[in-house]
């Protein structure tokens, strides 16, 4: 790794008055000081002009299974080249991948009270340009590239420029995010992006203020928004213990993704492990993950799956129309169909990809 505080232009913003700038790259919409840096902290005014610190720099590169995304209806069976850039535009006290999320900050804490503007520092990071983030996807026979691990719309350049080269040369892009976006970044990323696996983390405005610094309604926006679109969207809840696991609050998840994005879209509802400032929490009990799973089904939901619980049941796909077992799954092995259609039944199971598993990802070169 490399430190570095290279920097460029970054996009999506406007010059206001005594050189502050107003960053309209996500929905913090943050107005930004001269010599100050946004909320994500990697996003900097210098004289009166707003530069991105990490265009060209990746801390997190590794092929890993698309089901690690999670994604399991796009391209199920095959390898992703998946990167993320220090910086976030949240301040979850339960990240579980804080060390990227807050190496951008001056103190290297997140959480909503003591997210200070900070001016720019080394940037940790492997230096990159899409291009080669491109020939190393297709040279570890991935079949995507992910933008994942941090934020991605934090390093929004980085990750328009490699989507465009990456659809160019047959790959697929995948976007792992909180889904924050502003409505014209999400405009941008329209044509750019074919997957996206988005946190809907609670359904309580107070949670998104309190524990994420952040706010519900964009996020619920942008989710119909990317569906609209076409791409391929699944949903993930990290279920908390004493924090968002009520039935009360899952059921509205359930209910919002049943209603507003369609029976038809996977939820992923995933077991908290303690980590960060939420690290005196217990992992989340097996019986509270069922009980989700449950009210997910009820809701109508047909593909409701459990996350870190490699093994259990509910990680593989079942026809909704006939319950045949369709793809097994055991932790990232997988036992796939070999097209869309239910063996049984004939249903057609919805999903991008069905019946083309060519997993055979290997290491990226630039971490050998
Ligand atoms: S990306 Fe979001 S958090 Fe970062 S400076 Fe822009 S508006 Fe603020």
């Amino acid at each position: 790794m490399t430190p570095s505080a290279d920097i460029r232009r970054a996009s999506l913003w406007k010059p206001l008055s005594q050189q502050r700038v107003h960053c309209r790259l996500c929905s913090h919409y943050c107005i930004v000081p001269e010599g100050r840096s946004g909320r994500c902290g990697v996003r900097h005014n210098k004289g009166g002009t707003l530069y991105t610190l990490v265009h060209d720099r990746v801390a997190a590169l590794h092929v890993d299974p698309v089901e690690k995304k999670p994604l399991f209806h796009y391209l199920p069976g095959t390898a992703t080249l998946s990167l993320g850039t220090v910086g976030c535009n949240f301040t979850c006290g339960f990240c579980q991948n804080w060390s990227l999320s807050t190496a951008a900050h001056d103190d290297g804490v997140s959480s909503p009270t003591t997210v200070t503007y900070v001016p720019p520092r080394s940037i940790p990071g492997h230096q990159v340009t899409p291009q080669v983030l491109v020939e190393e996807a297709v040279s570890c026979g991935a079949a995507s590239i992910a933008f994942t691990y941090s934020e991605p719309t934090v390093f929004y350049e980085l990750m328009a420029g490699t989507a465009d080269l990456a659809l160019a040369s047959g790959l697929g892009t995948i976007m792992v995010s909180n889904g924050y976006q502003s409505r014209r970044c999400l405009e941008a990323l329209r044509p750019r992006i074919k997957a996206a696996n988005i946190d809907l983390k609670a359904f309580s405005d107070r949670f998104y203020r309190d524990v994420c610094g952040a706010r519900l309604a964009p996020v619920l926006d942008n989710l119909k928004r990317m569906v609209g679109f076409g791409w391929w969207v699944e949903v993930t809840t990290l279920v908390i213990p004493g924090l968002n696991d009520s039935d009360d609050e899952l059921a509205a998840i359930a209910r919002f993704i049943h209603d507003e994005l369609g029976a038809h879209v996977p939820w992923h509802i995933s077991r908290f492990h303690p980590a960060h400032e939420l690290g005196h929490l217990p992992p989340t009990p097996l019986e509270t993950l069922e009980r989700a799973w449950k009210i997910g089904r009820a809701s109508g939901l047909h593909f409701v799956y459990l996350g870190n619980l490699p093994g259990h049941t509910s990680e593989s796909t079942f026809c909704p129309g006939c319950g045949t077992l369709f793809a097994e799954r055991f932790g990232y092995r997988t036992q796939l169909p070999n097209g869309p259609e239910c063996p049984r039944c004939g249903a057609h199971i919805p999903g991008v990809g069905w019946g083309h598993t060519t997993r055979k990802g290997h290491a990226p070169h630039l971490y050998r």
